[in-house]
């Protein structure tokens, strides 16, 4: 009796044995990191500036890319060229020969910006997003209501050192005037993300573009703008930022600085 009831019960046990081993098992995968879906994030690579591109592009997540690709078509439809070192220096020679005439703000390359007037700035901007962006965002800017862009002087409120003017959530770029009393010359180039700029006009036109980047997040992608992991990070200069500042303006980083170390 006893021995019939223990063979009867030995199958139970080892049943029972197995499936406690296979918890342990499973138990001990979802354990190790990227194991387990909810680990994946803490072990996705994380951005950081100067990441080449191969590398960044991968951390924007596929249906974001998708978007940007087509916004990326959409543009190089409109302005009729694409992303050839040749076609983007041959543009931003065309910009600055815009701004000097008359029409186009009668810029002069070394300005006073105590005597820049607001249209000026305005159709200078208007110049670098008609020539880059091929009116793409102004279309949606008016498609969706959205405010105007609007190019003001004087000091960023959050960031009065800056080159670089800033994007308000309301369309307003500002050009932080102390900045551009600086001289910007042959002698004393700057470079601007990757761009030699010989002339304040030739850097402050690289900086408008650079705005015009936000501009397009903000404008076509609100829900990237707002939340996106891929944009957000350093201060919304993270893989999506490179990689359209790149595509639509050439350049690179997001970064300025001298040459040289004159005063
Ligand atoms: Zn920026």
């Amino acid at each position: 009796m006893t021995r019939s009831s223990t063979a009867a019960h030995r199958p139970l046990v080892i049943f029972g044995g197995i499936a406690a081993a296979s918890a342990f098992v499973i138990w001990l995968l979802e354990r190790r990191p990227g194991g387990h879906d909810g680990d994946y994030t803490t072990h996705r690579p994380q951005y950081k500036r100067g990441m080449r591109e191969r590398d960044y592009i991968r951390l924007i997540p596929e249906d974001e890319l998708v978007r940007l690709k087509s916004l990326l078509r959409r543009v190089y439809n409109l302005r009729g060229w694409l992303n050839d070192t040749e076609s983007i220096s041959r543009a931003w020679s065309n910009v600055l020969a815009a701004a000097q005439k008359p029409e186009g703000g009668g810029w002069n390359l070394d300005f006073d910006i105590d005597q820049v007037k607001p249209p000026q700035l305005f159709a200078l901007c208007a110049a670098v997003e008609t020539y880059f962006l091929g009116g793409l965002l102004a279309q949606q800017i008016r498609k969706s209501r959205r405010p105007a862009l609007k190019v003001l002087l004087g000091e960023d409120p959050r960031d009065p050192y800056s080159w670089l003017s800033g994007l308000h959530d309301d369309n307003t770029i500002y050009v932080n005037a102390n900045r551009w009393r600086e001289t910007i010359s042959e002698e004393n180039p700057m470079n601007f993300e990757g761009a030699l700029c010989t002339s304040k006009l030739e850097a402050l036109a690289h900086t408008l573009g650079h705005e015009l980047v936000h501009a397009v997040v903000l404008n076509c992608f609100p829900d990237i703008d707002a939340a996106s992991a891929a944009y957000l990070p350093d201060d919304k200069h993270g893989p999506i930022f490179m990689l359209l500042n790149k595509k639509l303006f050439g350049h690179v980083g997001h970064a300025s600085q001298r040459l040289f170390n004159i005063a």
